[in-house]
């Protein structure tokens, strides 16, 4: 009996078995690919590889759509020099653009498979890589034999490049959510600092008198009030000085209230030259000023009010062609002159004092200081004519 057919029959059988094996190999090994935010060239280049270890292909490349153009991102070769089988394949590389173009006009598998060289014969199978239902890139596969692609082995390569196109897309998908994300944290982030600006801003404009830039009431009572307990209970001196300047209405009734304006801005430029950063400085009321010196007694606060009286008068400004100065008049106290222990309390009698110690000078001719301690004893004996 001629067993010949069998023999034959089973050896075709035999090799598209090994065939389909390969080929549920590379899918395996596709499948294996980590899920995992990745770079899209390098699973591209990873699939050529998978794919050149699994078929019996001598060259591939992968084409995909930028700017809504077919461009190689990838091309691997057996031996993995694509550069040398760029230019063993050059004619079928040169037909790549009308493959290219074919497979884009049908959606479908395209084939040369006769390519006669020079030196070089073979085929390429063109299959498409889609995503849904869209192309996303296109599949190249180059074989030296002539009709190398049979029916079964482009099929095995559309489940391949099918596999692979959906991959991609899961890449990207994951690429665009981590993109989102990232935007979405810089816009919140964004949000954030707006608002806390805004805090700021808020908190600022509240403790902050507009016209002169130095703190207002807001900000002085509960910062003196904390300067003040730490001084009572460690014993340290601490004095406080009330300013107030002189006929202050009359430059804004002969020069405006313009000019008033930035005569008080430049009183307070010089104060706040003159305080130190320990030193808590207020815009007290209209042209009124109040300074707190923490580690300061009575006889430093002396010398610091002469400082400002002096540099006060000295200031100059021009208004209808005439030079405008002034003059200011200062009441110090210090904490040795308090009568209780309550800090709340103390804060309010040396304000007191202070205030009792501006106006002593205002009925003795402005322009001076004066300290609480100095005139207590006039007020006493009711000299003081308030
Ligand atoms: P004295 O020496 O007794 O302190 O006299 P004075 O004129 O300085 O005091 P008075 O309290 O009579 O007047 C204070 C003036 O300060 C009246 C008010 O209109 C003015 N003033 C208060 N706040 C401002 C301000 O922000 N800008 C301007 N231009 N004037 C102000
Ligand atoms: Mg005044
Ligand atoms: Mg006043």
């Amino acid at each position: 009996m001629d067993n010949k057919p069998f023999i034959e029959a089973y050896q075709e059988i035999n090799s598209r078995f090994i065939k389909l094996l390969s080929s549920m190999s590379a899918l395996r090994a596709l499948s294996g690919f980590e899920v995992k935010y990745r770079n899209e060239d390098d699973i591209i280049a990873d699939s050529l590889s998978v794919l050149l270890e699994y078929h019996e292909l001598d060259y591939v490349a992968i084409f995909m759509y930028q700017d809504n153009e077919l461009k190689q991102v990838a091309s691997k070769s057996w031996g993995d020099d694509a550069a040398h089988a760029d230019s063993k394949y050059k004619e079928i590389c040169k037909g790549h653009r009308a493959l290219l173009a074919e497979v884009e006009a049908t959606g479908e598998v395209q084939q040369i498979n006769q390519v006669p060289g020079e030196d070089f014969t073979g085929s390429a199978s063109a299959i498409p890589i889609h995503s849904s239902d869209s192309l996303i890139g296109v599949f190249i596969a180059c074989h030296p034999a002539d009709e190398f692609f049979s029916v079964t082995n482009e099929r095995n390569l559309v489940i391949y490049c099918n596999f692979l196109g959906q991959l991609i897309m899961n890449n990207r998908l994951l690429h665009s959510m981590d993109e989102m994300v990232t935007e979405r944290t810089q816009q919140l982030q964004m949000a954030l600092d707006e608002a806390s600006e805004l805090k700021r801003r808020y908190e600022e404009l509240s403790i902050i008198d507009d016209l002169t830039r130095l703190h207002n009431r807001r900000f002085f009572f509960p910062e003196t009030r904390a300067a003040l307990a730490q001084a009572i209970r460690y014993k340290k001196s601490f004095s406080l000085l009330m300013m107030d300047v002189d006929h202050f209405k009359i430059i804004n009734d002969r020069y405006g209230h313009a000019v008033g304006d930035e005569v008080l801005k430049s009183v307070a430029d010089t104060l706040r030259a003159e305080a130190r950063d320990v030193d808590i400085l207020a815009r007290f009321g209209g042209e009124e000023f109040i300074l707190a010196l923490p580690e300061t007694d009575e006889s430093g606060a002396m010398v610091m009010a002469e400082r400002i009286r002096t540099k006060i008068k000295a200031l100059r400004w021009q208004a209808e062609g005439k030079d405008i100065s002034i003059t200011m008049t200062i009441g110090i106290t210090e904490l040795e002159n308090r009568s209780s222990n309550d800090y709340v309390e103390v804060l309010d009698e040396l304000l007191q004092q202070a205030d009792l110690a501006l106006y002593h000078g205002k009925d003795n001719g402005r322009d001076q200081f004066n300290t609480y301690s100095d005139i207590a004893s006039l007020i006493d004996t009711g000299e003081q004519t308030g």
